[in-house]
């Protein structure tokens, strides 16, 4: 099962590292982006695709970005 999905927009191996001490699923894979859009999109596809237990809030986008989400409205309006 996929207990959380996340995205590191600059470091991921410290994003990783900060993470790991407080899950009790300290397991992970990753996947590199060809950019913070894709990366976003990508995060966005996973989190509806799996319903992560430990993601409380739909994934944000970086600051000032005005993507969509590609399988919700909840950017829309
Ligand atoms: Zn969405």
């Amino acid at each position: 099962m996929v207990g959380y999905v996340g995205r590191a927009d600059k470091d991921v191996n410290s994003r990783l590292k900060s993470w790991v001490d407080k899950t009790k699923r300290p397991f992970f894979k990753y996947s590199y982006a060809s950019s913070a859009k894709a990366a976003f999109e990508k995060e966005c596809e996973n989190y509806h695709e799996f319903d992560p237990p430990g993601n409380d809030i739909h994934p944000d986008r970086p600051d000032g970005a005005g993507w969509k989400c590609p399988r919700c409205d909840i950017f829309d309006g």
